[in-house]
Parts: C-alpha cells; structure tokens; sequence
C-alpha cells in the first residue's frame, strides 16, 4: 500500500510503524511541517495506567517508552494555601519532544520516511496514495477543508489557558488553585524530566479580562503568573515555548473518513488536557485503524475505514464525554474554590467526570473519603 500521512506526532508516527511492522512491503511517507528538533510545548501526561494499551497490544513498544518516563503514584490538590494528596491516581509524564524523538528513531528504523520540514497544505500535493492518513493534529486542515465530508463539530471553550514550563522539579502531578483579586488561577504541573516541569496554567474568561492579559507583552504575563504562583515556583522561573492565551476546541467528527482520507489523533477529535488522555487516545486511533486494515485486508479499504470507526467510536466516545465533562468542572473553578473547603473541593475534583463515586473513592483513598463523611456523613449511609 502507498501510505501518505500528513503530520509526524504520535498518532502518525505509530500508525506508521503499525502498518510497516506488520507488512514491510507497504511503501509510508510522514510529512512533518516542523524540523525534526522543533515541537511545541513541554511533557505531556498518561493517566493511570494510560499505558497499559500498549502493554497489551505492543509489548515492545511499552518496553522501549516507558524507561524515559516519570511516574507518581498519587496527585496532589492546593487549595490556595492547604494540600491535599490523593492517592489512587497515578501518573507518568515524558517530555513532548523526547518521545517524539522516540518514536522517530523506531518508525525510522522500520523503514518508514519521514519528511520533515515539509508543510502539505492540499491533498493533490500529496500525489498518488491508496491511503492518505490526516494526522495533523487538533487544527487540521484535512479535517478543516472537509467539515461537510466528516460532519465536524467544534465547540470552543470559554476558559484560557497558556502551556508554560518551568525550572522548578515539583514532587508529584498537582494542580494549584490560587484565588487572587481578580479570579481564580489554576496551574496543571508536573515534572517530566529530573530538572523540568510542564506549568500549564489555566483561567475563566472574566479572570483573564480583569488581569488584562488581553492587552499584556508576553514577558508581563509570565511575570504575572509568577507572582500569583510565587509560593509554589519558589524562586524558580516560568519558561515559554512559543506560549500564548488560547482556548480549547472540542472537536467531534461524525464521519472518520472518505474516499481514501481518513482522521486519527487530535484531528478526529480532542479531549481536553485535564483528564491527562490525549496522547494515549492518539496511540489508541492509530492502533485501532491498524487492526482494522489487519481483520479486512488492505485491498478493501472501504471496509477497514467503516471497521475503524465502528470498532473505535465506543471505547473512544466514553473518554471523549468524560473529558468534556472535566471541561465543565474547570470552567466553574471561581465558584467551587469560592464556596467549598479544601475536602470538598478534593472531593468534587475526584468525582468530576462521574465515573467515580463515593464507594470509588474510598477505595482508592479512604483519608479523603473519612475526611469527606465527616462534613457530610449522608454519603457513608448504606
Ligand atoms: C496545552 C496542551 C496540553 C496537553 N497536555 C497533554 C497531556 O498532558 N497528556 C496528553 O496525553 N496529551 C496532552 N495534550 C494533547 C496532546 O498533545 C495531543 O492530544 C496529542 O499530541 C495528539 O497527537 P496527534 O498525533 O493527533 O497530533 P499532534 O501531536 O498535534 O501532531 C500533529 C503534527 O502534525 C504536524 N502538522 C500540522 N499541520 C501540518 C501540515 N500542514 N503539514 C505537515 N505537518 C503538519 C504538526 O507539526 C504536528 O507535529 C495537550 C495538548 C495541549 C494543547
């Protein structure tokens, strides 16, 4: 098969080494706008467990990633000035651009060639292709140019956020909530390698306007966000990557494909950064088309699309609906850091999605479900 594939992140890059894995006759061709030392932003996070697809399905691949990863068996809350961990939600992180850089070297390897510095703007420039693959990512322009052919829903959302990274090594994945005159600031931040951390901070709408980050240098913000998080940064600095005041796209597509262009990864759909799940929903696209092309061959492609899809949009949807529901909860961050305590507001963190009650949680951390019971002993009644 002749496969083009628009975009070198780890949705691409894996359906890449898949397909040449399985059939190294198939001739796979990445085109990567970017040099190949030059990405976005900082690490990226898998929730607990995030993984374990790989286990399961690719054990090579699990042995050759998860050596370079920094793992935490437990997240910790702050709740302006008191912390909160909570046990039972473990993590692992690694540098965006180191296992990009992984995942180069085994598609590489395999035989796969990847273009890099080479920005495709239109299918023609593609050429002749059985297969062309849209794995550019959350803005793209397969998908853009096609809203009609996909049925593309974008919903953005009303908080801010800016992906910084910083010097300091924090211990464990937290989010820190500091209510200031101005709203409530939220920062996401992690350690993905022994001297840096992911500092992603996020805020509502109306906090944003008051700061004035509307009208505000770069330099100013960072010096801003440093201030409000100066007790947790500890002297350290806030980096920037190319960093600026976005809001998020909740992208959905009710069609996967047509003719012989297919979505995976953000491109398809994205799930928000909170929920920790991108990257693995990315790797799950990829190894779902793979499969589908292995159970109904390469020379019926009409099949392997409508296989993918089918097989996929279950186990994709649950996760897809949980992120936007954690969405929601980010977007009430004023009015919850406001009116509960630092228990409930753990609490109301663990059990945000849904998908977590309060038999769950005790499992998971019985301190936080006795300390919860106490304030609110409704919950323990059989
Ligand atoms: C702020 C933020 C924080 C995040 N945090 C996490 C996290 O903690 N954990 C997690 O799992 N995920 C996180 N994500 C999401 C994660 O980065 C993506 O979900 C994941 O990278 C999707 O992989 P992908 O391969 O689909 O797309 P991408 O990784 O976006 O890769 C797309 C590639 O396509 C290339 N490209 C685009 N257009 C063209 C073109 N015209 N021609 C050639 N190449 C092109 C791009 O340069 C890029 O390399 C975060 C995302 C954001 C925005």
């Amino acid at each position: 098969m002749r496969i083009r594939i628009v975009g070198a992140g780890p949705a691409g890059l894996y359906f890449a080494a898949l397909m040449k894995r399985h059939d190294p006759s198939h001739e796979i061709t990445i085109h990567e706008r970017n040099p190949r030392d030059a990405t976005w932003g900082f690490g990226v996070v898998f929730s607990d467990r995030a993984l374990e697809f790989l286990r399961a399905d690719d054990e090579a691949l699990y042995r050759y990633l998860t050596p370079h990863l920094e793992t935490w068996p437990e997240i910790t809350i702050v709740h302006n000035d008191t912390r909160i961990p909570i046990a039972g939600n473990g993590f692992s992180s690694i540098g965006r651009l180191e296992l990009l850089t992984l995942l180069y070297a085994y598609v590489e390897k395999l035989g796969v060639k990847i273009l890099f510095g080479s920005e495709v703007n239109s299918l023609d420039a593609l050429g002749e292709a059985d297969l062309i693959v849209g794995a550019n990512g959350a803005f793209s322009w397969i998908r853009t140019q096609n809203e009609a052919k996909f049925g593309t829903t974008t919903d953005w959302r009303p908080n801010r956020f800016i992906w910084y990274g910083t010097t300091k090594a924090f211990d464990s994945l937290t989010l820190t909530f500091r209510a200031t005159d101005v709203g409530v600031f939220c920062a996401h931040h992690y350690r993905y390698k022994p001297d840096r951390s992911t500092f992603l901070v996020e805020v509502e709408e109306g906090t944003w306007k008051r700061a004035g980050f509307d009208a505000m240098a770069p330099g100013d913000t960072i010096r801003y966000c440093e201030r409000v998080f100066a007790k947790d940064l500890e002297g350290h600095t806030i980096l920037s990557n190319n960093s600026y005041w976005r809001n998020f796209p909740a992208v959905w597509n009710e069609r996967w494909s047509f003719d012989n262009v297919v979505l995976v990864g953000d491109a398809l759909r994205t799930a928000h950064f909170s929920i920790g799940s991108g990257t693995r929903l990315a790797m799950e696209d990829a190894l779902a088309l793979f499969k589908a092309f292995r159970e109904c061959g390469t020379s019926d492609l009409k099949a392997a699309l409508a296989r993918y899809q089918e097989t996929r949009l279950p186990p994709m949807k649950k996760i897809w609906d949980a992120a936007n529901v954690s969405i929601r909860w980010y977007e009430r961050m004023d009015a919850l850091v406001g009116t509960l305590t630092p228990v409930e507001f753990a609490y109301s963190y663990m059990t945000r999605t849904g998908r977590v009650d309060h038999a769950e949680v005790r499992r998971r951390d019985p301190q936080l479900a006795a300390a919860y019971e106490k304030l609110h002993p409704e919950v323990a009644a059989p």
